[in-house]
């Protein structure tokens, strides 16, 4: 955290805002102001990861473009640090900051969905669970992640890798045009004619180059699909057999599984609890529901499920309701690899047997299909041709048990780890300026940072994944 960001050459020394600059500020904005000692500041501090207790000075719910860049100035006058959150979801706990302001973009959920041209223009408020809920009133859909409480700004801004991943590639293949508004406050709106490096530059890149107020997306037809959750046992052989069948599949099937102990859920026997199992999610996206169940049924075969829901059903029931108080406090690495074997299933279920965190997981999501057809210079986003991503996390109760799990994920990550250190940045949590660098290859991280310099020479967006400006040579 840097309130006086001294070592930022350009950035002015953080004040404190006064009364008079608050008044002044609050009668240019149309959004909410909410301060420490206003009824519901702590409900509006609050993201989705626990853990993050931080107090900004400044909470301001945007109503439009005009407020975002009226939010912007005042960062950049007051030297103070800007937080930008959209769903809250960030596993850095970036959407939050201690001291600084919060540019709080959940009330901005305006979206116009042309259903002829299959085109959506959404503001960056609504998350993944609401655009598609809309959207497929009209059987219509735009891939987002697995979890509906995911704000589309976040997500859109690191790539986007969900269930429609093989077949239609990553969030950023379907966005067509954004309007951002940059550091020096002004609205842009940028596509592949206008602004290309700026539109190139957030297709991957995440918050470093301004706020997005609004995407254009591209729809596709996604009506019933076939998938659902479907529970095995964790052997060796299911695991890397499961990974081997979502690899060969045709690419209307993507899949997340989940290879953890079994939570005590009631959908779950009593016997499995605390036991090692897969706990999948399939979707298959293609146009006959008899060719899906077809796709899906050998992962049924590979053993006898211990719950299995596979079923037509509507794209949208992907995303069940979730609950708003729960605030999961976890370590997490994430990486891409190319194989999961026997050998490799049998080393996840070794970590995954040592540790006595309350909840561990290895997740393992098969990639390919439409995110590789794209050429690795499209955009920000350029690990395409990787083959596997895998997330291992544990979740912790207590700070005193946190070195403990980050002991855990690292030593997992480092004996999973194939090749060149590679990371997906939307999973990247607060893990130094190494890790950020492996989101990028070094010629993408190049061209970032020049673009970087363009459009935010003094780094106001330094709360992200940061890539700070390249220095003039
Ligand atoms: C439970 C969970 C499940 C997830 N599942 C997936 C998944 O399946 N696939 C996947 O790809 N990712 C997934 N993610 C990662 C997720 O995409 C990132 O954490 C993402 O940044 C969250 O977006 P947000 O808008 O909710 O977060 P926020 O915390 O609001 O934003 C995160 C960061 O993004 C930037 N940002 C957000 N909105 C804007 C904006 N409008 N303009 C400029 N900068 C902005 C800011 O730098 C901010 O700090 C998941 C995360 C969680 C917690």
């Amino acid at each position: 955290m840097t309130d006086n960001p001294q070592d930022t050459p350009g950035l002015p020394l953080a004040k404190p805002l006064d009364e008079a600059a608050i008044r002044e500020f609050s009668s240019r904005v149309r959004g909410q102001l909410i301060r420490p000692e206003d009824d519901g500041y702590d409900a509006a501090r609050t993201v989705f990861y626990g853990g993050f207790d931080r107090r900004p000075a400044l909470i301001v719910r945007v109503k439009d473009a005009t407020d975002v860049s009226n939010v912007i100035a005042l960062a950049r006058e007051s030297g103070l640090e800007l937080a930008v959150r959209s769903g809250g979801h960030s596993v850095a706990g970036h959407s939050t900051t201690d001291g600084g302001i919060v540019l709080d973009l959940s009330e901005m959920k305006e979206l116009e969905i042309d259903v002829e041209r299959r085109t959506a223009w959404a503001q960056t408020g609504l998350t993944a669970g609401e655009y598609t809920a809309a959207t497929a009133a009209h059987g219509l859909a735009t891939g987002f992640g697995d979890t509906g409480s995911v704000g589309i700004g976040g997500i859109t801004l690191g790539g986007g890798v969900g269930y429609l991943v093989r077949k239609h590639g990553l969030t950023i293949d379907d966005l067509l045009a954004a309007e951002v508004v940059t550091a020096d406050g002004e609205l842009l709106r940028v596509d592949a004619e206008r602004h290309p490096d700026l539109f190139w530059a957030i297709r991957g890149g995440g918050g470093n180059f301004g706020v997005a107020t609004k995407f254009q997306f591209r729809l596709h037809e996604v009506d019933t699909i076939v998938g659902g959750m479907l529970v095995l046992p964790a052997t060796p052989e299911v695991v890397a057999s499961f990974v081997a069948e979502a690899e060969a599949a045709p690419e209307e099937l993507s899949t997340i599984a989940n290879v953890m102990t079994a939570p005590p859920m009631p959908f779950l026997p009593a016997e499995v609890h605390g036991q090692l199992v897969i706990m999948a999610m399939l979707v298959y996206a293609g146009e006959d529901v008899d060719a899906g169940e077809r796709v899906i049924a050998p992962f049924r075969a590979h053993a006898e499920p211990i719950v299995d829901m596979l079923k037509p059903m509507p794209y949208p029931e992907i995303y069940p309701p979730e609950e708003d108080d729960f605030h999961p406090t976890a370590v997490a690495r994430t990486m891409f690899i190319d194989t999961i074997d026997r050998d490799v299933s049998q080393t996840i279920l070794e970590h995954l047997r040592a540790s006595d965190a309350p909840m561990r997981v290895a997740q393992i999501r098969v990639l390919g299909g439409a995110m590789a057809r794209m050429s690795a210079e499209a955009t920000a986003f350029a690990h395409r041709s990787s083959r596997i991503m895998v997330n291992v996390a544990a979740f912790y109760e207590g700070a005193e048990e946190r070195a403990a799990r980050e002991a855990w994920v690292t030593d997992f990550a480092a004996a999973l780890r194939q090749g060149e250190g590679c990371a997906y940045v939307g999973f990247l949590g607060e893990e130094g300026e190494e890790r950020v660098r492996e989101a990028y290859p070094e010629s993408t991280w190049d061209r970032l940072a020049a673009i970087k310099r363009r459009y935010d020479p003094t780094n106001l967006f330094r709360l992200n994944q940061n890539i700070p400006p390249a220095i003039e040579q």
